[in-house]
């Protein structure tokens, strides 16, 4: 048998890894804890049942685009959808990050902005973010001359540290940076204020969401951006032809008539969440307080590791940071729902006791 060798600069690349293990409490994947409404169902099916699936989607996902256009106040030409927010940032990456061009990313923050990026060959710069993984803007400064990114990265709420990015951080970035700024808000709804405010035509700024998270559809794989419609113009002739099948086209269209409804559920996750950290206060653990619907938090009396793998003897999975690069014995929960939050609370106190 012959093995074909990968890329030289795939060699040194490991995989992204997130164990799905089989258990009942699960609270790894920052997913929504519950349903779309059967209202959306019901849309759903129906629309379904009159799909031509003998012919393409709509290679432009117009009515898609509209629809979020609509909920943003932005043109049409001004929204860029994918296969998840991580095929938005893909698509991004193959368009303006390759060999020779640097990205930079502040960590710790989402893996897979530098993970895509060196996918294409990019060389990626990792800033560091302080202590308390607030953002340096001195260091934010020193990578932006030093290295000239073509693309840098903030993410807000920063995944995994939960911390909201404030808007005069995002403006001095956005001031500092000579290439593109990437602000992936997969959990804006959970933020106080969102970079959209801030795009128009003239300012190379994008943010990128995600029906993964708030909007409770995870199994459908959809995400978008929002920036000027001379970058949007670019993704459409990198991206491949009727990348988005039509019944994808139909759930995420149909998912914006229920905006109350996303809108309730991310009120009863910051509840949730304020109860665990009310709880965790009582605890032997260090905790970051969240802007979003997980919580990173490091045990004081076990390792990290030992405590994620006594939660799944207690059938509860939650993410194992502990051996992440500046994340020594950390853990991230997402909240559940108050139940799933109660098994976790109660499994996690047996653990630590
Ligand atoms: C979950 C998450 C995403 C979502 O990716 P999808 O491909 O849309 O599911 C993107 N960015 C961050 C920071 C996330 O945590």
């Amino acid at each position: 048998m012959v093995r074909i060798a990968v890329r030289d600069d795939l060699k040194a690349l490991e995989g992204y890894h997130s164990p799905q293990v089989s258990v009942r409490v699960r609270l790894n994947t920052n997913e929504s804890p519950t349903a779309p409404p059967a209202a959306w169902h019901d849309a759903f099916a129906s629309e379904l049942s009159r799909l031509e699936w003998h012919r393409y989607p709509d290679r432009a996902a117009t009515e898609l685009r509209a629809a979020i256009a609509a909920l943003h106040g932005v043109d049409p030409s001004q929204v860029f959808a994918a296969n998840g927010s991580n095929e938005v940032l893909q698509t991004l990456l193959l368009t303006y990050a390759g060999p020779g061009r640097t990205i930079a990313t502040f960590e710790p923050t989402y893996q897979l902005h530098a993970h895509i990026a060196r996918l294409t060959g990019a060389t990626v710069v990792e800033g560091e973010r302080r202590g308390d993984f607030t953002l340096d803007l001195g260091e934010v400064r020193r990578v932006c001359e030093s290295f000239d990114p073509v693309v840098t990265f903030l993410c807000s709420p920063n995944n995994p540290t939960g911390l909201v990015e404030p808007e005069a951080n995002v403006r001095a970035v956005m001031d500092m940076a000579t290439g593109l700024v990437v602000v992936d808000e997969a959990y804006g709804q959970f933020a106080d204020w969102s970079a959209l405010d801030l795009i128009d035509e003239e300012t190379p700024l994008v943010v990128t969401r995600t029906f993964s998270k708030t909007w409770s559809m995870a199994g459908a794989r959809l995400g978008y951006l929002v920036g000027p419609s001379w970058l949007v113009a670019e993704l459409d002739k990198v991206i491949l032809p009727y990348h988005l099948d039509a019944a994808k086209q139909i759930a995420g269209r149909l998912a914006l008539r229920f905006v109350d409804d996303m809108e309730a559920r991310v009120q009863l996750i910051v509840s949730e969440r304020d109860r665990i950290q009310s709880a965790f206060d009582n605890m032997a653990l260090h905790y970051w307080p969240s802007g979003a619907n997980f919580v990173l938090f490091r045990p004081r009396t076990r390792s990290g590791r030992d405590t994620w793998q006594a939660l799944v003897e207690h059938s509860v999975l939650v993410r194992d940071c502990s051996s992440w690069p500046r994340l020594e014995n950390c853990l991230r929960v997402t909240v559940g729902t108050p139940e799933e939050n109660n098994a976790f609370l109660y499994a996690l106190q047996e653990v630590l006791s």
